[in-house]
């Protein structure tokens, strides 16, 4: 997937200078040997350049506060209807689902918060929560990921979705907090759809130029096709402060077309696997915990026989 899916929405020109975005390097591209830079660091540092020229200066924020941007477009008490204006696939049974905001507004959340929908199933109404991953100042639409389960409620009636629909949200809901440098590391354990939350924090994190904090994801998921938001996760581990492992509980070496660069551990995350992989000091490490109930209660409990107490890991 095209990291413009999710970051500037489909632009490939900047709107308002007309400077084209750099385009992604094919695999075939990079020749494998481990050249510094690689094509790819090369497009990383051209993607962000001109995301600093254009996209952060005109379409992504600075563009002030408006009348419209006081007024909250979601609201924890009432169902807003949005129209669906795409759907991306992401592997066999997650998809990408981007929403119109309506007047180029952003949807205002806080890092980490996540927002309802309400469906329809056997005539019966149904909630259940979301995590946006699309930048916090995102204008003009949102995206969620979703992962449609066979036997779930809510996936029965996402199946059905079709672009131009109207769904509806409430929100934003959520506790987590994150402060500027309150903690030198951050470790993200995260599984799955557990992805969406993570995914904030980092955007949060390598947003913000006066961050020092430095950000370990362990990702674990079966094979590497289950990966989500690949690009994205490329885009983020290019930054000086990101770190990203991925767990394959499920895959080989010799099945794996990996990119370039990519860390990989063909293994279950177990205790021994995060002992190895934390090499920094624990006591100036924060932990946030999104997967499965298992995933979370396995991890939890590899933290606490890691000598983490309680004020030291959020789980979502
Ligand atoms: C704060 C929060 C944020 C969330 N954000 C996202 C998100 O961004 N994207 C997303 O796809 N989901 C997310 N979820 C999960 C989502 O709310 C639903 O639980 C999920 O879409 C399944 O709903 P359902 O009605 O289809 O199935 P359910 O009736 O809820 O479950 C059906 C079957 O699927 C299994 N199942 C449900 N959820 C999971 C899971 N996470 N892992 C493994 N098995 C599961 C159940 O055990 C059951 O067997 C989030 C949940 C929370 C609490």
């Amino acid at each position: 997937m095209d990291s413009s899916i999710y970051l500037e929405g489909d632009i490939t020109v900047c709107e308002d200078c007309q400077v084209e975005k750099p385009s992604e390097p094919l695999q075939s591209d990079c020749c494998g040997t481990g050249c510094t830079p690689c094509v790819f660091d090369l497009y990383e540092e051209d993607l962000r350049n001109w995301r600093k020229h254009c996209f952060d200066n005109h379409q992504g924020g600075n563009l002030g506060s408006t009348v419209s941007d006081v007024l909250p477009v979601l609201t924890p008490s009432a169902f807003t209807k949005f129209e669906l204006v795409k759907i991306t696939a992401l592997s066999e049974d997650t998809n990408l689902y981007r929403f119109k905001i309506p007047d180029c507004r952003s949807l205002g959340l806080s890092v980490g918060r996540h927002i309802v929908l309400r469906g329809k199933h056997e005539g019966r109404n149904i909630t259940r929560q979301y995590t946006p991953v699309s930048p916090l100042l995102s204008r003009g639409f949102f995206d969620v990921f979703i992962k449609i389960y066979p036997n779930g409620p809510m996936s029965q009636y996402i199946k059905r979705w079709e672009v131009g629909q109207l769904m509806e949200w409430r929100g934003p809901y959520g506790h987590f907090t994150y402060t500027l440098n309150k903690y030198k590391h951050l470790v993200l354990l995260a599984a799955g759809t557990g992805l969406a939350p993570m995914l904030q924090v980092i955007q949060h994190i390598v947003n913000n130029d006066e961050e020092d904090t430095t950000v370990q994801l362990i990702y674990a998921s079966k094979m590497y096709k289950d990966v989500l938001m690949k690009s994205m996760l490329d885009e983020l581990g290019s930054y000086w402060n990101v770190t990203i492992i991925y767990v394959l509980s499920k895959d080989s070496k010799e099945n794996v077309k990996a990119r370039y660069g990519d860390q990989i551990r063909y293994t279950r995350l177990t205790k021994s696997i995060l002992e190895k992989e934390l090499t920094f000091d624990l006591s100036e490490t924060y932990f946030v915990v999104c997967g499965t109930k298992s995933f979370d209660k396995d991890m939890i409990k590899y933290l606490k026989q890691l000598g983490i107490n309680d004020e030291m890991y959020f789980k979502f």
